[in-house]
Formats: structure tokens, C-alpha cells, sequence
């Protein structure tokens, strides 16, 4: 008889989103007349930029013809994104990637989870919290043994290193998601002479890269000394360049990073020829605009708009004297619910009394109780009347 994977009945509710739309759908239906202002959502409102959308029409115009027809697209990316663009681009900000160290991908979700393939079973995976949940649900799936280790506000919500946290696979993701924190230099090197001294690999999710304002922050793990023998970098143009819905990331694993004998970038060769055909023509034809000078100054104008919904909602929380990370590197504002309220009571009051949407904290980990997570990524329209209101309510409370 089958046997399904019954690592899945260990997974816990994705409840939070579907929670919130719960609510959101009831208290709407009480009060048709009220706007709901969405300060919740993690993907993005703006357009691509003009210059990825004609790169995009000339690789369907491509298609129309025989002699630019392309078909099935090289596995790892086409020479023109992978090694021209991308492993370029690395190189242009002094990070020493070769060509064949990059890998194009539909997206960094669809990677975190393929990537565990690479992994055996046995492995453990410490995931830093709170922390993008995704992390956590791929290794319950794998039937991986999963090692929490809890952030808080005293540390910035990035911890270093400790021996009662030992691990195979290491979860680091900065910009962070949700807490917007972000690793220095110096706590990433203890974490990669933490990983090279253990024999541990980390999972550095870059997906926020684009974000970074502050110049001593990496943007790549790779620019720490000794990264290339412990660190998988993945990446993804969704934020960094509105790729959402049109699906393109990218992901470096260095030649040096050994275990047993093995190449995990020769493993990722060969589980990339075995389980895709390459990322669409089209759509690597559009990736690649995002690398080119125009390309940057067109998504730079994106970022710096969603960074200006930033600065209107740091502004209020400044003025009402509640602390949060995030904001100025990342996309993200993560508070500390005022009055010393849980997630969802702070939620529910948001709602009740000002018809604002965020994501309550504990859905990211048990550690983000009593935290608030705004999204920067809506309208100013509705960030600025969402701030109004945020600081009328705080000062009633
Ligand atoms: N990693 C983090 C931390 C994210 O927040 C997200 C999306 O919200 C992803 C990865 C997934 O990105 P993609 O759209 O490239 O799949």
C-alpha cells in the first residue's frame, strides 16, 4: 500500500494569513461603508519598470520568429542572465563569483525548498526567529529535525552564534523578514567562522538585498571572509524588482563548498538537469533589464517610493515613542505592540478602531508574540492616512 510522506501531518495550520483574511472579511461585511487600509501585505503594488517590460515584449517578439525562436532554456540560466549579467554583477561590487557559481531560478521560494534536496535527512536546521515560516514547514516536510533558536529586541533580532545551538543548515536571512533587522558584517563573519568551524552550512536569504541603504551591511554573505566554504546565497528580483508574479531569482552555490567528499554546486548541476528545463526565455529576457543601467535606475525609483511609506510610518512611530527594527534597510517596520497587548489583540484594536491591517508577530514564531509587522509595499495614499490614524489612536490609548 502507498505510503504518503506523513511528515505533512506534523505541519501546523498556515493559519495566519487565513486568519487575517477571516477577519478582515467579517468586519467588512458588519461595515460595508469602512475602507480597509492594508498595511499587511508582503507583495508589491507597483509595475515592473518600463525597461523589463520591453525587454519582456522583445523576448515574445524572439519567439514569434524562427531564426530567434528559442526552445528548452540551459537548466542553471541562459549564458546571457547567468554569467554576462548576474555573475557579473556580483563582480562589478567586488564579490569574486564565477559564472558557473550562479544558478537562475523561478523565484527564492521555489529554491528554499528545492535546495533541501541537496541535504540528508539527518540534518538538522536551526531557524533563527521570528522567521519567514517557509523555513521551518520545508524541513518539517523533509521530516528534519529543526533547531529554534529565539531573537529578541535586546539583540536587534540577530543573535550571534552560541554552542547550545549547533546545527547542520543554518537559516540567516537579512534583510529580515519579518523584523527588518539586518546582520552586520561583523555578526555574519561569527556566523561564518561559527558554520566553517561546526561544518554547518547556511541558507543566506538575500531575497531584501536591493533594500540595504547602509554601506557597511553585506548584501551578499559572500563579501565575509571564508563564506565560500559554508553559504548558499539565494536570491529573488519579487522585491527587489517587482518579479512577484512574473517569477525570477537566482542563487549562488561556490565551488568550494565540500562536504564529504561531495560538490554541493555539482550536485545542484545535476538536480537542476534532472528537475527543470531552465527558467522561460521570456522571462530571463526581462530578468536581465533589471541588471542594466536603466534597469537599476527604474527600480531604485520603485524601492525608493515604497521607502518613502517607510519614513511616513517610522515618523508616527517615533513620535509615539514605540520602539521598532526595520524600516530603513528593508521593507518591513516590526513594533512592539503598544501597552504591552498581544499580537492579535493589537491586531483586532487596529482594526476595530481604525480599519488598519498588519500581520500579528506570533504567526512568525513563538518569539514574535507582542510584535507588529507593517508592510511598506501599499500606496502612499494609504500609508500616510493608515499613519494618521495610527498616531490619533496611540495617543488615545
Ligand atoms: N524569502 C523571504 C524572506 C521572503 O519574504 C519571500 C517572499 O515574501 C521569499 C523568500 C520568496 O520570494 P519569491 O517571490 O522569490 O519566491
Amino acid at each position: 500500500m502507498i505510503k504518503p510522506n506523513m511528515n505533512y501531518a506534523n505541519l501546523k495550520d498556515s493559519y495566519l494569513f487565513f486568519r487575517i483574511a477571516q477577519k478582515v472579511k467579517k468586519y467588512s461585511e458588519l461595515n460595508p461603508d469602512k475602507k480597509i487600509l492594508r498595511l499587511g501585505i508582503g507583495d508589491v503594488s507597483l509595475p515592473l519598470a518600463k525597461t523589463v517590460i520591453s525587454a519582456l515584449k522583445t523576448g515574445v517578439n524572439d519567439q514569434a520568429e524562427k531564426f530567434s525562436f528559442h526552445g528548452y532554456m540551459p537548466e542553471c540560466g541562459a549564458p546571457f542572465l547567468r554569467t554576462t549579467t548576474i555573475a557579473e554583477f556580483y563582480r562589478k561590487r567586488g564579490v569574486n563569483v564565477a559564472d558557473d557559481e550562479v544558478f537562475v531560478s523561478s523565484g527564492a521560494s521555489d529554491e528554499l525548498g528545492d535546495i533541501l534536496d541537496l541535504f540528508d535527512k539527518e540534518n538538522s536546521a536551526l531557524v533563527i526567529e521570528p522567521a519567514y515560516p517557509a523555513y521551518v514547514d520545508a524541513n518539517i516536510i523533509a521530516g528534519r529535525k529543526i533547531i529554534h533558536l529565539s531573537s529578541s529586541i535586546e539583540n536587534g533580532f540577530t543573535p550571534e552564534p552560541d554552542e547550545d545551538h549547533i546545527a547542520d543548515i543554518i537559516y540567516i536571512c537579512s534583510p529580515n523578514n519579518p523584523t527588518g533587522a539586518v546582520f552586520t558584517r561583523e555578526k555574519l563573519k561569527k556566523w561564518v567562522d561559527f558554520a566553517n568551524k561546526h561544518g554547518s552550512i547556511i541558507l543566506f536569504d538575500a531575497a531584501y538585498e536591493a533594500f540595504i541603504e547602509d554601506e557597511n551591511i553585506p548584501h551578499s554573505i559572500f563579501e565575509i571572509d571564508g563564506a565560500n566554504t559554508c553559504a548558499i546565497e539565494i536570491c529573488s528580483l519579487s522585491k527587489t524588482a517587482g518579479f512577484t508574479g512574473t517569477r525570477l531569482g537566482y542563487t549562488v552555490i561556490p565551488k568550494a563548498l565540500v562536504r564529504n567528499g561531495m560538490s554541493f554546486n555539482s550536485m545542484w548541476v545535476r538536480n537542476r538537469t534532472t528537475k527543470t528545463n531552465g527558467v522561460s526565455y521570456i522571462i530571463q529576457k526581462g530578468g536581465a533589464a533589471v541588471f542594466t543601467d536603466q534597469g537599476q535606475k527604474e527600480i531604485k525609483e520603485n524601492i525608493a517610493y515604497y521607502k518613502e511609506n517607510a519614513k511616513i510610518l517610522m515618523r508616527v512611530l517615533d513620535e509615539c515613542k514605540i520602539k521598532y527594527t526595520g524600516g530603513v534597510n528593508a521593507p518591513y517596520i516590526w513594533l512592539k505592540c503598544p501597552n504591552g497587548l498581544g499580537s492579535w489583540d493589537f491586531f483586532d484594536l487596529l482594526l476595530d478602531k481604525i480599519q488598519v491591517v498588519g500581520t500579528p508577530g506570533e504567526g512568525f514564531g513563538r518569539c514574535g508574540e507582542g510584535f507588529f509587522r507593517f508592510s511598506t509595499f501599499g500606496s502612499h495614499e494609504d500609508t500616510n492616512e493608515a499613519a494618521e490614524k495610527i498616531k490619533n489612536l496611540f495617543e488615545t490609548i
